[in-house]
């Protein structure tokens, strides 16, 4: 029995698992064109702001006089940054030019894809940064016009996994482990934590306790985390107890 914990990650879409990045010096300067990797340009179908498909119409450098505070502030921090980690005789490449920066903004026009004759937006966009590219045929949630995963179904799958971890959570037994579900012999070695239980309140205080073995760990620290946001900080939990010394 396992609890899922982390189960919706980072979203990404279902169709493909083609990155594109923008062209422009020091914009993956060895890209090789594959299945998983592309150069954007014109006429590239890309995913954009939530979960929408654009057509790129252009792109192009923005004069260095047109660039936004914002990344006018990281220039000046990340050359100080440069500055110190070289001073200091470390190891951090060529110094950076301003002009071709990979973390500059670029200039992108974007249309939505299914609408060949809108007026192109233009947005910056660090040099960098990569995107998700569909293919010519690419499919969107009849309901939502997202690229799939739209953000009901990840929603809902959100909604789902917490009820089923909490399904499970609640059908431990009391003095079980609360990862896996199973129960601690003596010879195990185990974490406790004081205080109340903070995923089973019913089972009364200083009854977290969870196997001190790697298949568990993640929901120790998991727990961890929650227990000490709760200010248990003073408290220190019980470390590995000792085995019982029971060697048969
Ligand atoms: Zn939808
Ligand atoms: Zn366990």
């Amino acid at each position: 029995m396992r609890i899922p914990f982390g189960v919706v990650n980072e979203w990404r879409p279902e169709q493909t698992r083609k990155t594109g990045h923008l062209p422009g010096e020091n914009v993956m300067p060895h890209l090789r064109e594959t299945d998983y990797s592309t150069r954007i340009r014109p006429g590239t179908i890309i995913v954009f702001g939530r979960r929408r498909a654009h057509e790129v119409v252009e792109i192009k450098e923005r004069p260095l006089d047109l660039r936004p505070q914002h990344f006018e502030d990281e220039w000046t921090r990340y050359t100080e940054w440069w500055t110190e980690q070289f001073m200091a005789g470390r190891d951090v490449g060529p110094q950076p030019e301003k002009a071709t920066w990979k973390h500059r903004p670029l200039v992108i026009a974007l249309r939505p894809a299914d609408q060949p004759n809108a007026k192109p937006q233009h947005y910056a966009v660090r040099a960098d940064r990569p995107f998700y590219v569909l293919p010519e045929h690419y499919s969107v949630c009849r309901l939502c016009n997202e690229v799939p995963p739209c953000t009901h179904v990840t929603t809902e799958a959100r909604v789902e996994a917490e009820m089923a971890k909490t399904e499970t959570l609640m059908s431990i037994p009391a003095g079980c482990c609360l990862s896996c579900g199973e129960p601690i012999t003596s010879r195990m070695k185990a974490v406790r934590f004081p205080g109340p239980n903070l995923w089973r309140p019913d089972l009364g205080d200083h009854s977290a306790v969870f196997h001190a073995r790697q298949d568990c760990a993640d929901s120790v620290r998991s727990y961890r985390r929650q227990w000490e946001q709760k200010g248990h900080e003073e408290l220190q939990p019980a470390l590995p107890t000792e085995d019982e010394g029971d060697n048969t």
